[in-house]
C-alpha cells in the first residue's frame, strides 16, 4: 500500500508517557490536538485519552496499534495548559499522565471499568431529547436496570465504540460515572421570566398596565418584574428566575399561569450551573485608600511577577479585587488562587458580591459533577468583548474568572490576564502526596509566563524563597505598610511560662496573665481566639511508673487521645484502640496525658470560665461537610465567645469583634525538626495574632513560651520581619539550604528494614558518582515508620543556576536500576523537588 502512515501521541490517566498509536485513514480528518480517543490497551481494555501530538510520516520503527475512535468534536485541553503540566512533569520528576490524572475531572478519563448509570429515569423533558440516535436510546435502556460498566455496556448493546454516545450523554446530564456522580451530576433546571416578546415598547407595556387594573395580583407581578428587571429592555428583556420573581411579589403560581396565559410573561427553562451563580446583587466597590492605589497602580505597572508584602489587614483583598476588574475588562481570564482552608465562605461571598457570576469556584471538597462543570466553563471561554478566543461556542460568555486551590491552576485556561496567590508562603500550596509533587505558587510563576499573564504573589509574611527572589530582582517588590482605616496592630506580649510556674501563676495550661484577659475581654463582650497548633486532648499518654509511652502499631509515633472518643488515635494512619485502663507494660493504673491539644484548651477552659460559650476548630471538630462553616458563621455572629484551634483559625479570616488572641505553647511551633521551623513559627504566629482587633478595636495578643527570649518570639513582637529574614536568610546560607540550592529529597519505602537498608546503601552507592558531597544519607526522617513501611531519605542539594534535568535523569535511571533487583522490587521511591 502507498499511504503515509498517520501516527498520533496519546496521553492516558496512567503512569506511563504519552503512547504511540497510528490513525485509520477515515479518522484522519476529524483528529486534532487535545481531543480524546479511544484507545486499545493491553489484551481487553480500552481507555480514552488525550491527543498531545500528531506526526505524520514518522517511522516508528515498532508496530503500533489503532485507534479504536475518536470522543470530541472540540479539544478538551488547550495548549497553554498542556505547556504547563509538561512543565510539571519535568521539573517535579513525574510522568505527564500523573499530572493529566490530577488535572481531569473523572468523566474525561472514562475506561473500560468506569461505572455510569442513568441519572433520570425520565428524560422527556430535556432540550435536545430529539438529538439522542438509536444508540443512545439503547444505552439508556440497558442502564435503566441500574449502572453497568462501559465492558458490560459494549457487550449488550453489541457495539464496540460506544463511547461517543456515552460522552454525549453525560454532556447532557442524562448518564453519570460512578456512584459519586449519580446523584450529583444531575444538571439543574430552572426558570427564567421575561416580558413576552410582543411587547416591545413601553406604549405597549403602558397599555397593558392599564388593561391590568382589575387584575390587582397581576399587576403586581407585572410591576415587580419591571421593578427588577429596571432599566427596561425591550429587545433583550432580562430573565429573572423565576421563584425570586414569585416571592418578592408575592403572587402564587396561578397568577402567574394567567399572565403567561394573557401573553404578558414568559419563562424558559435554563440549565444553571451549580456554582450557584445566578444573578447576585452586585455590591459597588469601595475606593481605595492612597496606600492601597499606590500599591495598586505598582502592580499594573509592573511587568515581572509581582509580591505584595502587605501587613495583616492592609486591605490587600480589595485591591486583588480591583486588579480582577481591570483584567476581566480586558476580555482575559483571572485565576485567584487560595490555600484549602482560606478558600472559606467569607472571600466567596466578598468576590460574588462583585462579580456574581464571572468568577466560578473550583475547590477539592466539590463532587466531581461541580469540578466538571467550572472545567467545561473554562473550555467555552468566551470574553464578554466579543473577541473570540473560544472554537466557535456562540455562548454567553463563561469561564471568566475562577477562585480555587492549588488544582485549580492545572485547568484549561485559554487566555490568562492576571494569577493571583495569596498566602503564598502556605505550605499547602505543595502537594506532597501523590505526584505530581508540584508547587501551586512557583508553577503559577511558570503560567504566568506561558500566558504572558501578570501574577501577584501576597502575604504579610511572604516565604523566605519568594522575598528573596524580589530582593534578588527577579520579582517586584511593593509593600503595604498600614493597616487599612488606621487600624492599629494588636501589642502582642509574652509570658514566661518556667517562671510563672515557680510563682504558681499557672492554672491548668493557662497563665494568670491570660486567664485574666479572657475574663475582661468577655465582659467588655469581645471575642477571643485561642491557638494551639495540636489536635486532640493530649499528644501522648505515660506511665507514671514505668514510663512506658502508648505506641501505634504501624507507625513510630505516640497515639495521641482524644478525650471526646474515648481513644487513642495515631495522627498518620489513623489506627485507634481504646484508652487502656492500665498500663500494658506494668499493670500500673497510673497513666497519665501529656502535653495539650485543642480539645484539652478547650475542655479546661469549660471548667474555668463556665459562663463562657466555646467552639473548637480544628480537623476533628470539622469532618461533617458544613461543619467548618457552621463553627466560623457562628463565631462570625458572635454565638460564640472564644475560638480554641489549630493553624484553620490563622487563615485569612476576617472577625471584627476580636479583641484577644492567645498563643497557647509557642515552643511547640519553635522545637519543631525541620529547617523551616522558625520561618513557620514566625508566619503562624504573625498570621493568628494578625486576627486581632481588626475593624476599629485595638487588640491585645498574648503568647505563652518557656523561651521569651528566643529571637524569632523577639521578632514577632516587633512585627519586624526584615530581621526576621536577615537572620532566617543568614543561616539559610552558612549551612546551604533553599533558597541557596535547589533541594531534591528522595525517600524509599520497605516493609523489612534491613531490605531497606540494604537498599539505601546500594541506591547510595549509585548516586555518590554523581552527587558526590552534594548527597546526604540516607538517614531516617523524624518518623522513621509510617503505615508500617520504614523510610530512609536522601537529600541532594544542587546549585541554585545548574541545569538540572540531566540530574533527574540519573535520578530516575538510580531508582529503576535498584529496582530492577529482584530483591528491591517492592521497594517504593519518591522524589520531592523543593520539598516544604
Ligand atoms: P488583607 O487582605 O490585607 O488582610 P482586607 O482586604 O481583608 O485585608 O481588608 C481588611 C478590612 O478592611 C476588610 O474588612 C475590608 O473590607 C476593609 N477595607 C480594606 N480596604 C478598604 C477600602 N478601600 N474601603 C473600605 N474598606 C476597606
Ligand atoms: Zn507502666
Ligand atoms: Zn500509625
Amino acid at each position: 500500500m502507498n499511504q503515509k502512515t498517520y501516527y498520533i501521541e496519546v496521553l492516558l490517566p496512567l503512569y506511563l508517557k504519552a503512547l504511540i498509536y497510528s490513525v485509520p485513514t477515515e479518522m484522519r480528518g476529524s483528529l486534532k490536538t487535545g481531543v480524546r480517543v479511544i484507545v486499545p490497551l493491553g489484551n481487553r481494555k480500552i481507555y480514552s485519552g488525550i491527543v498531545v501530538g500528531i506526526c505524520e510520516n514518522t517511522e516508528t520503527g515498532f508496530e503500533t496499534r489503532d485507534i479504536l475512535g475518536i470522543i470530541d468534536e472540540t479539544p478538551v485541553i488547550t495548549a497553554p495548559q498542556l505547556e504547563l503540566w509538561k512543565w510539571i512533569a519535568g521539573y517535579y520528576m513525574c510522568t505527564l499522565g500523573e499530572v493529566m490524572k490530577a488535572a481531569l475531572p473523572a468523566y474525561l478519563k472514562m475506561e473500560s471499568r468506569t461505572k455510569v448509570a442513568l441519572n433520570r429515569a425520565d428524560c422527556s423533558d430535556l432540550p435536545g431529547n430529539a438529538g439522542l440516535d438509536s444508540l443512545d436510546r439503547q444505552i439508556i435502556a440497558c442502564l435503566s436496570d441500574g449502572q453497568l460498566s462501559m465492558e458490560d455496556l459494549a457487550k449488550k448493546t453489541g457495539r464496540k465504540n460506544i463511547l461517543p454516545n456515552i460522552g454525549k450523554l453525560l454532556d447532557a446530564g442524562i448518564i453519570g460515572i460512578e456512584e459519586e456522580l449519580i446523584n450529583n451530576y444531575r444538571s439543574k433546571y430552572r426558570s427564567f421570566v421575561s416580558l413576552h416578546p410582543d411587547i416591545d415598547s413601553e406604549e405597549k407595556l403602558g397599555r397593558l398596565l392599564d388593561s391590568l387594573t382589575k387584575s390587582r395580583r397581576q399587576e403586581q407581578l407585572l410591576l415587580k418584574y419591571i421593578e427588577l428587571a429596571s432599566p427596561l429592555d425591550f429587545v433583550y428583556p432580562l430573565e429573572i428566575p423565576k421563584n425570586e420573581l414569585l416571592d418578592k411579589s408575592g403572587v402564587s403560581e396561578s397568577v402567574y399561569r394567567s399572565c403567561e396565559e394573557k401573553g404578558i410573561l414568559i419563562s424558559v427553562k435554563k440549565k444553571i450551573d451549580r456554582l450557584g451563580n445566578t444573578a447576585a446583587t452586585l455590591k459597588e466597590q469601595p475606593e481605595l485608600s492612597p496606600a492601597q492605589q499606590k500599591a495598586f497602580e505598582e502592580l499594573r505597572a509592573a511587568d515581572r511577577p509581582a509580591l505584595l508584602h502587605g501587613i495583616t489587614s492592609s486591605g490587600k483583598t480589595e485591591i486583588y479585587i480591583k486588579l480582577i476588574d481591570a483584567a476581566l475588562n480586558e476580555g482575559k481570564q483571572v485565576l485567584y488562587l487560595l490555600p484549602e482552608i482560606a478558600l472559606t465562605t467569607q472571600i466567596i461571598e466578598r468576590l460574588r458580591a462583585v462579580f456574581g457570576s464571572r468568577m466560578g469556584v473550583y475547590h477539592s471538597s466539590f463532587s466531581d459533577a461541580e469540578r466538571t462543570e467550572a472545567y467545561n466553563n473554562l473550555l467555552k471561554f468566551n470574553p464578554r468583548d466579543g473577541s473570540a478566543c473560544g472554537d466557535g461556542y456562540p455562548e454567553v460568555s463563561c469561564g471568566e474568572g475562577i477562585l480555587g486551590v492549588r488544582s485549580s491552576l492545572l485547568l484549561p485556561f485559554r487566555n490568562l490576564g492576571l494569577i493571583i496567590v495569596d498566602e503564598e508562603h502556605e505550605t499547602t500550596y505543595k502537594q506532597y502526596d501523590p505526584a505530581p509533587r508540584y508547587n501551586a505558587r512557583d508553577a503559577a510563576v511558570i503560567l504566568g509566563r506561558i500566558h504572558g499573564a501578570k501574577v501577584v504573589l501576597g502575604s504579610a509574611t511572604p516565604s523566605l524563597e519568594s522575598y528573596y527572589n524580589a530582593l534578588q530582582g527577579k520579582y517586584d517588590l511593593i509593600r503595604l505598610t498600614e493597616r487599612y482605616g488606621k487600624a492599629v496592630l494588636p501589642e502582642i506580649r509574652t509570658i514566661d511560662m518556667k517562671r510563672a510556674f515557680w510563682k504558681k501563676k499557672i492554672v491548668s495550661n493557662f497563665s494568670e496573665t491570660l486567664l485574666n484577659a479572657i475574663r475582661s475581654a468577655l465582659e467588655r463582650k469581645e471575642q477571643i481566639i485561642l491557638f494551639q497548633n495540636r489536635r486532640g486532648f493530649s499528644p501522648f499518654v505515660q506511665c507514671a511508673d514505668c514510663g512506658h509511652v502508648a505506641k501505634c502499631r504501624y507507625c513510630d509515633v505516640s497515639l495521641t487521645y482524644h478525650k471526646y472518643t474515648g481513644a487513642l488515635t495515631c495522627h498518620y494512619c489513623g489506627y485507634s484502640i481504646p484508652m487502656p485502663p492500665k498500663c500494658p507494660s506494668c499493670n500500673s493504673p497510673n497513666i497519665k496525658t501529656r502535653g495539650f491539644g485543642t480539645e484539652k484548651i478547650e475542655d479546661e477552659l469549660s471548667l474555668l470560665i463556665p459562663e463562657a460559650k466555646i467552639e473548637r476548630l480544628d480537623l476533628d471538630s470539622t469532618k461533617s461537610k458544613y461543619a467548618y462553616q457552621r463553627i466560623l458563621s457562628g463565631f462570625e455572629a458572635h454565638a460564640v465567645d472564644i475560638l480554641v484551634g489549630t493553624q484553620m483559625i490563622t487563615k485569612g479570616l476576617d472577625f471584627g469583634n476580636v479583641s484577644l488572641v492567645g498563643i497557647m505553647d509557642a515552643d511547640s511551633l519553635l522545637t519543631f525538626p525541620d529547617f523551616r521551623a522558625y520561618e513557620r513559627s514566625f508566619q503562624l504566629m504573625s498570621q493568628v495574632a494578625g486576627r486581632a482587633g481588626r475593624k476599629d478595636r485595638p487588640g491585645e495578643v498574648i503568647i505563652q513560651t518557656t523561651t521569651p527570649e528566643n529571637p524569632v518570639i523577639r521578632q514577632v513582637i516587633k512585627y519586624d520581619y526584615d530581621s526576621f529574614f536577615a537572620t532566617q536568610l543568614n543561616e539559610r546560607r552558612m549551612f546551604n539550604y533553599p533558597p541557596f540550592c535547589r533541594l531534591i529529597v528522595l525517600s524509599i519505602k520497605h516493609s523489612r528494614q534491613d531490605v531497606l537498608n540494604e537498599a539505601g546503601n546500594a541506591l547510595k552507592a549509585m548516586l555518590l558518582k554523581t552527587f558526590g558531597k552534594d548527597l546526604a544519607g540516607p538517614e531516617p526522617p523524624p518518623i522513621g515508620r509510617i503505615q508500617n513501611r520504614y523510610i530512609l531519605n536522601f537529600r541532594i542539594k544542587l546549585k541554585k543556576n545548574s541545569s538540572i534535568n540531566p540530574y533527574k535523569h540519573l535520578i530516575n535511571t538510580a531508582f529503576i536500576q535498584l529496582k530492577s533487583e529482584k530483591k528491591y522490587a517492592g521497594i517504593i521511591t519518591v522524589a520531592d523537588v523543593d520539598p516544604m
